[in-house]
């Protein structure tokens, strides 16, 4: 569903993304995991379209999306700082971008009714960003990517900004999101919890490249490198 084919990505004499191949079927989760400074979040917004890949391509449901403006590609992305918009409210964040798109206020409305059914935070669409806490304020965030019924949802470290207890609810949440709607998920993390009990299979990256790609189980049990094992903490 997602394809992502020798990917490079340099910052002028930097390469930062070697190479990077690897594809994901529809509706399949896929954790992305690796030290900090290997091009997690570089490979997320070339897919995005937020950076120009080096070269490489990346399509989605057969379509080549390389050349494509971001919000043509069908991929919807959440960042870790949430990046809503201030001055706008809850209700008005999430429906912003089909807003852009001169969606008809009808179905702009019935979007955003929608997913914040789905995320539990219809009391808060009249209120502003800064009357949100953190985890009102994440959701926020992934009920802006949900209104736009991406393709393809990227991740960027969505939880790492909450405290231990909401993490583990919106692991939960997530999940539950994930079979709901049935979509494509790449989804970055540092949290090892996270990886092992979401993930269908974990890419694991170092400096620019793809050292694996497996279910929790396979790179647990079966680590192709010492790095692998490292990073996943198997007994090795
Ligand atoms: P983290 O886990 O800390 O978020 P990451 O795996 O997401 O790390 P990236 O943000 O993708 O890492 O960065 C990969 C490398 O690219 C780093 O060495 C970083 O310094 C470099 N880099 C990222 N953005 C730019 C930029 N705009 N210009 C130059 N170098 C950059
Ligand atoms: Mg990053």
């Amino acid at each position: 569903h997602l394809e992502v084919r020798d990917v490079v990505k340099r910052y002028g004499q930097l390469t930062v993304l070697s190479g990077v191949s690897f594809a994901a079927q529809r509706g399949e989760f896929v954790v992305m995991v690796g030290p900090s400074g290997c091009g997690k979040s570089t490979l997320l917004r070339s897919i995005a379209g937020l950076e120009e890949i080096s070269s490489g391509s990346v399509s989605i449901a057969g379509h080549d999306i390389t050349a494509a403006e971001p919000s043509d590609r069908g991929v919807a992305m959440v960042f870790q700082n949430y990046a809503l918009y201030p001055h706008m409210t809850v209700a008005q964040n999430m429906g912003f971008a089909l807003k852009v798109a001169r969606r008809p206020r009808s179905e702009i409305d019935a979007a955003v009714t929608r997913a914040a059914e789905i995320l539990r935070i219809t009391d808060h669409l009249g209120k502003y960003p800064k009357a949100l806490s953190g985890g009102q304020k994440q959701r926020v965030a992934i009920g802006r990517a949900i209104t736009r019924a991406p393709e393809v949802f990227l991740f960027d470290e969505p939880l790492s900004n909450l405290d231990a207890a909401l993490r583990s609810q919106m692991r939960i949440e997530l999940s539950r999101l994930h079979r709901e709607l049935g979509a494509t998920m790449l989804y970055v993390t540092h949290d090892q919890t996270e990886a092992m009990t979401m993930a269908d299979r974990i890419i694991v990256m170092n400096g620019g490249n793809i050292e694996q790609i497996g279910s929790p189980l396979d790179l647990y049990n079966r680590p192709a490198t010492r790095f692998v094992a490292g990073f996943i903490g198997s007994p090795r």
